[in-house]
């Protein structure tokens, strides 16, 4: 999304990510909780079964839709439920020159998916490539790749991960 809507959104985005971590670890939940871990367990070990929050929006001009966050329950092989974390986690890029924030592996600028950009450089379902019309914006000296470790227009390997960044993707905030 553009960046006035980010701006307008970004909070909220968050605040509903710890909404939905309460609700799902709540007491209210325990018996739909239950009841997944027991058709879990009726099913046996072959399969698993979840609960799915998704929190996507939808773009009327475009015809795309993004998906902002993916939380949820589902049976381990203990036979219980347990959590699925798929924060919140987004990234900034240049594309065309406007600023577009989207959760990382979608394409910020058709909003499908892009797994992997830095080996796969142009997105399969519109296009365009990494490096050319879309860059990635770092305005923060957090590294894309783990989001732990630092590094640097002058230091552009992660000091955590190793991961190392190919200033022909940067652009730098
Ligand atoms: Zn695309
Ligand atoms: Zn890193």
């Amino acid at each position: 999304m553009d960046q006035e809507s980010w701006q307008k959104s970004e909070e909220l985005i968050y605040e509903i990510e710890d909404s939905l971590d309460e609700l799902l670890d709540s007491p209210e939940l325990k018996e739909l909780r239950s009841k997944i871990a027991e058709l879990g367990r009726q099913l046996g070990e072959r399969y698993s079964v979840g609960l799915n929050c998704i929190v996507d929006i939808m773009d009327w001009e475009k015809d795309q839709s993004l998906q902002l966050l993916n939380t949820g329950i589902s049976t381990n092989d203990t036979g219980d439920t347990g959590r699925t974390w798929n924060s919140a986690s987004f990234q900034k890029y240049v594309v065309n020159g406007e600023i577009q924030i989207v959760p990382h592996d979608h394409c910020p600028g058709c909003w499908g998916d892009w797994l992997f950009k830095s080996e796969n450089t142009t997105c399969p379902e519109c296009g365009i490539e990494l490096g050319k019309e879309c860059k990635i914006l770092l305005d923060t000296d957090e590294c894309p790749h783990c989001e732990k470790g630092k590094l640097s227009m002058n230091d552009t390997k992660c000091d955590q991960c190793g991961y190392s960044i190919d200033p022909k993707y940067v652009v730098w905030g």
